[in-house]
C-alpha cells in the first residue's frame, strides 16, 4: 500500500513537473525565468511579446509607437485585457494583463497575448475596441499559433461572441484575395484599427454587404448577438 502511494505520488508530481519546470507561488517559472543559454536566454512571456509583435506588425502594418508597453502581469479575472494604469492618458502607457490560467498554462497565455498583441497595435482607450478589431485579434492568435506549430483551430476559442467575430474575419480571408493585404491597407488610414468605418471596410472588401461593413465597425461591447 505505502509503495502504490509512493509511486502515484511521484506520478502526480513528475504530471506537474512536465507541464510546469518548476513552480513558484503557482506560476511557471519557465514562462518568466529567463534561463541563460549558449546564445542568449530560454523564452518567456517577455521575449515572446516581441516575436509576436513583430508578426503582427509584418501582417498588419506598425504599432502606434506613441504608447508605451510596460509589460506583462496576471490577475484573477476571467479575461485577459490591456489595462491603462495611468490615471490620465497623457502618459500613455500599457500594461497587458493575463488570466492566471495563463499563469500556469503556456498554451492559454501565448494565445492571450497574441490576442492582446491586436489591441497593442492602436489602443482603444476607453473608447472600446470594434467587432472587426475583437475578430482580428481572435483571428490572428489562431493563426499565429498555428504558424508557432500549435495544435489549434477555431474550437479552441470560447465564448459565443468571439467565436462569432472569427467567422466574420475568416470570412474576409475565404472570400476576397489578398485579405491580408486590405486589412494592412485599411489600418494606414486610420489612427485606430477600431476607428475603421464602414464606408472604408466597403471601398477595401468591394462588395461587401453593407450590413456586414456596418457590424464591423460597431463597438464590440454594443454587439448584441
Ligand atoms: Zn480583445
Amino acid at each position: 500500500m505505502r509503495m502504490l502511494i509512493t509511486i502515484l505520488t511521484i506520478a502526480f508530481f513528475s504530471g506537474l513537473i512536465s507541464v510546469c519546470f518548476a513552480k513558484e507561488e503557482n506560476f511557471c517559472s519557465n514562462q518568466i525565468l529567463a534561463r541563460e543559454t549558449k546564445s542568449g536566454f530560454t523564452w518567456t512571456l517577455t521575449s515572446r511579446l516581441g516575436e509576436i509583435l513583430h508578426s503582427a506588425e509584418k501582417r498588419y502594418g506598425k504599432r502606434d509607437m506613441s504608447w508605451t508597453i510596460l509589460g506583462i502581469e496576471f490577475t484573477n479575472q476571467d479575461q485577459p485585457e490591456i489595462w491603462y494604469p495611468s490615471p490620465s492618458d497623457n502618459r500613455k502607457h500599457v500594461i497587458i494583463q493575463l488570466t492566471k490560467k495563463a499563469s500556469q498554462d503556456k498554451k492559454s497565455a501565448i494565445y492571450q497575448l497574441s490576442h492582446e498583441v491586436i489591441h497593442l497595435l492602436s489602443p482603444a482607450g476607453r473608447d472600446g475596441s470594434s467587432v472587426f478589431e475583437e475578430g482580428l485579434a481572435v483571428y490572428f492568435a489562431i493563426s499565429n499559433m498555428q504558424t508557432m506549430n500549435y495544435d489549434i483551430n477555431e474550437r479552441y476559442i470560447s465564448g459565443k461572441k468571439y467565436k462569432q467575430a472569427y467567422k466574420l474575419i475568416d470570412n474576409l480571408y475565404k472570400n476576397f484575395d489578398n485579405a491580408e493585404a486590405r486589412i494592412k491597407q485599411l489600418r494606414s488610414k486610420v489612427k485606430r484599427t477600431r476607428d475603421i468605418s464602414p464606408q472604408q471596410f466597403s471601398a477595401a472588401f468591394e462588395g461587401l454587404n453593407k450590413r456586414y461593413a456596418q457590424l464591423l465597425a460597431t463597438k464590440y461591447s454594443d454587439w448584441k448577438l
